[in-house]
Formats: structure tokens, C-alpha cells, sequence
């Protein structure tokens, strides 16, 4: 099946219950289990079923798999944020002593949960160059546990050379990790071109409509057999799990990746999805398709118009053939089509404040990926917590405004900018 007829009918079978078309939200915390030996053998794994909302939800259910389809992947688990997917994406295989490698391209809430806070667990984040991996082997120890990235990166607006990094992790047997949530499922599957493990924000693009906060981790299929080949940096895998009576994950015939994040750290640490916002992604799923086609080209028209602006002194955004990363997106991205977030630079500081204010339909929100126009000053608001050197590294510049494009006519939009910009 091709990903627009996936997003609406994947992973479920409307001829159960009462034939519901939309899929219905069980929201409940539990479960009436049939008898003590059948309660026994879900805990055990031995027969597969809803437990309790914090460990699995028929609702949420159907939507891992949907998009585990979307992206090719083998299996998804939901968690309640972006935030929260990728620390699991991390923790599910690093601990003290360990350490990863991250993008210097990152959004700024990766920045300081890899940076500052897993520091606190004792794992250390070495920044590589994302966009052509250049010192990224170099880095790589025997404590690596994994490299992580962003497709299309959030605000820098770069797209990574995913080819590189997925060779040099498979050369040396390293998780690569990929954050697609900028892109979106539409217009790049991460997968497909060989990286492990995907993890989304589904509060951006996803959701479209500013609605929901989620997140969700996919991995690939084969996983098991990475780890068993890996087995010395993958232990947890490999050996038995003290905290889950012995259990050893390579042993269970069930994609390996999402299974300990849901038995280990869902389970302790319970950055559960709620049923409710499930159902919500479900219907947003729908049309993310059509959505993306459409906030794409209509950022690649107000990106042509500030481009042609006196008072613009750059712009990013990589469906310009001027951009720096344009050959990446036509290689990369369906159709070459760049999602909706554009950035561009304004003579001073004062100006970028000003411009901003000077905005009517454009929203101030740091959010991203809705159906409105947004637009936001990162190094006062998303990056504020950075310091000036972190800011530099990031490509994060005083001057530079990001916007996300939505899906209004484009003539308002234009109109808009071009009186703030005056
Ligand atoms: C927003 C965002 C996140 C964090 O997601 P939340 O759902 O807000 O926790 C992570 N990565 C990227 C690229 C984002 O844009």
C-alpha cells in the first residue's frame, strides 16, 4: 500500500465492535483481564494484549502501527512528547558512562535534554557536523551507543547528509537515530535509506492543527539481529534484564527497539500517550499528505517573495535552488518538496523584534508545523536558554526570524510580511 492509503486505513480492521468507521478511543486506564492465568500470560509475553494504558491502548495501538507503516518501519511506540521520545530513543540504549553523538543541528530542546540534562545520568553528547558527517567516525569510541540527528533540522532549516551518517553507523555497528518531525512521514522516510530507529514530535506536522502534544519512536525491521551482531555495545539487549525476571530481549520474537522501551522505561518512567490524543493523531494522520504538499509550496512562494525583498538579507530554505541544501532536498524529499519552515535574516537584532511585532496574521508561537502562519525570534525564545557560543554552534544568529508556513492563501501571507516588513 502507498503511504496516502496507509494514513487512513492502516492497521485497522473496521469489521470488529460495532463496525465503527473512525477508529474508536478506548479510554480507560485498564483492563478486565478473562481470568488469572490469562492476566499471568500478558505479563509474562506470552500472549500479547492491553495491560493497563500506561504499558499499551487499543487506540494508541493503532496508531503505532499506522505509522510505523508509514515510515517502513517494523514497529512504533507512542510517548507523550517529542521531548520524551527522544530521551527514551537515548536512554533505551545509552546509560553511565556511555555516550552519543548529536547533530550540531538541533532543535533547541534536543540541544539541552542531550547536552545538559542526560549529562546528569552520566551520558556524555559529542557533536558531529551533521551536514556532511565529516568528524563524525573520528568521534566514535567503544561507549557509543548512538548518533543522533534531524532530517531537516529545526530552526537551521539544514537537512543532513543521511546517506554519511548511515554508513559510518552500519561500518561501525552504532545506532543512528534519526528525528523526522520537520520533514514529516510525507516527505522523507528515514528508514528506507538505512537509518535504525525514527523518532517524530507528532505535536508539529503531524498533528497539524496545534492540538495535541505526542511523540513516537519506529525502528527498523531487523534490529535484533543488529544488536545480537553488536553484542558487546549492546548488551542490555543480549543479556538478561534483572528489572523484567531475565528477560532477554533478542530472545523475543518481537521488534526489539520499541519492546524494552515499552517494558523498561514506559513502564518506570511513564511518559504514556493519552488515549485521547491518539485519536486525535489518527484523525490528523489523514491528511498529513495533503497537508505538507500544501504547506510546502506555499513556503517555497513566500520564500521566493522574501528572497526578491530589499530589506531581506538572507533566506533559508532549501526549496530555493539558491539554498545551500536545495540538491539535498531534490535527493532526499518526495517530490523535492522542503516542508514549511522557512528562516530568513533582517539587518539587526531590533529589526527582527520589530518585524515580528509588526505581524498581524502571523502568530507569535514557537510551535511549528500548524495549519496557521507562525513566526518566532529563536535566539529570544527557543534557543534563549543557550549560551552565545552554544547559539553560534547551533547557526542560531540574533538577526534570523523563523516562520512556519501555513496553510492560508498566500497572497494574505505576502501581504502581511511585506507591510511588517515596511
Ligand atoms: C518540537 C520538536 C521536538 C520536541 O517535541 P515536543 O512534542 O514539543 O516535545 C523535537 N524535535 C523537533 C525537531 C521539534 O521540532
Amino acid at each position: 500500500m502507498q503511504n496516502e492509503t496507509i494514513a487512513v486505513h492502516g492497521s485497522y480492521n473496521k469489521k470488529e465492535g460495532y463496525g465503527s468507521m473512525a477508529v474508536p478511543i478506548t479510554q480507560t486506564t485498564a483492563y478486565a483481564f478473562r481470568d488469572s492465568e490469562h492476566a499471568a500470560n500478558l505479563f509474562a509475553l506470552k500472549e500479547l494484549g492491553p495491560i493497563y494504558t500506561r504499558l499499551n491502548n487499543p487506540t494508541t495501538d493503532v496508531l503505532e502501527q499506522r505509522f510505523a507503516q508509514l515510515e517502513g518501519g517494523a514497529a512504533a511506540l507512542c510517548v507523550s512528547s517529542g521531548q520524551s521520545a527522544i530521551f527514551y530513543a537515548i536512554a533505551n540504549v545509552a546509560s553511565a558512562g556511555d555516550n552519543i553523538l548529536i547533530s550540531d543541528k538541533l532543535y533547541g530542546g534536543a540541544v539541552t535534554l542531550l547536552t545538559h540534562t542526560i549529562k546528569r545520568f552520566g551520558i556524555e553528547a559529542k557533536i558531529f557536523r551533521s551536514e556532511d558527517a565529516s568528524d563524525l567516525e573520528e568521534q566514535i569510541d567503544e561507549d557509543t551507543k548512538a548518533i543522533f540527528f534531524e532530517s531537516l533540522s529545526n530552526p537551521q532549516i539544514a537537512i543532513a547528509d543521511v546517506e554519511k551518517i548511515v554508513e559510518v553507523g552500519q561500518r561501525n555497528g552504532v545506532l543512528t537515530i534519526c528525528d523526522n518531525t520537520v520533514a514529516s512521514a510525507a516527505l522523507f522516510n528515514p528508514i528506507k535509506w538505512g537509518v535504525d530507529v525514527v523518532v517524530h514530535s507528532t505535536s508539529k506536522y503531524t498533528n497539524g492543527q496545534g492540538t495535541a502534544i505526542g511523540g513516537i519512536i519506529v525502528e527498523r525491521d531487523g534490529l535484533s539481529e543488529f544488536f545480537k551482531a553488536n553484542e558487546n555495545r549492546y548488551s542490555d539487549f543480549t543479556t538478561p534484564d534483572a528489572s523484567y525476571h531475565g528477560l532477554v530481549y533478542t530472545d523475543v520474537p518481537l521488534p526489539n527497539f520499541c519492546l524494552r522501551a515499552r517494558l523498561s522505561l514506559l513502564r518506570d518512567i511513564g511518559a504514556v500517550q493519552s488515549p485521547h490524543n491518539s485519536w486525535l493523531l489518527i484523525q490528523t494522520l489523514e491528511t498529513l499528505a495533503l497537508r505538507v504538499d500544501k504547506h510546502s509550496d506555499n513556503a517555497l512562494e513566500i520564500a521566493e517573495f522574501l528572497e526578491a525583498h530589499p530589506k531581506v538579507k538572507a533566506v533559508n530554505y532549501p526549496g530555493l535552488k539558491s539554498d545551500k541544501y536545495y540538491d539535498k532536498a531534490q535527493k532526499y524529499f518526495k517530490g523535492g518538496k522542503a516542508s514549511g519552515l522557512i528562516s530568513f535574516d533582517v539587518e539587526s537584532f531590533e529589526e527582527a523584534r520589530r518585524v515580528i511585532d509588526s505581524a498581524k496574521l502571523f502568530s507569535v508561537v514557537v510551535n511549528i508545523g500548524d495549519s496557521k502562519s507562525l513566526i518566532v525570534h529563536p535566539a529570544s525564545t527557543t534557543h534563549s536558554q543557550m549560551s552565545p557560543e552554544e547559539l553560534e554552534k547551533a547557526g542560531v544568529n540574533p538577526v534570523t526570524i523563523r516562520l512556519s508556513i501555513g496553510l492560508e492563501n498566500t497572497e494574505d501571507l505576502k501581504a502581511d510580511l511585506e507591510q511588517a516588513l515596511n
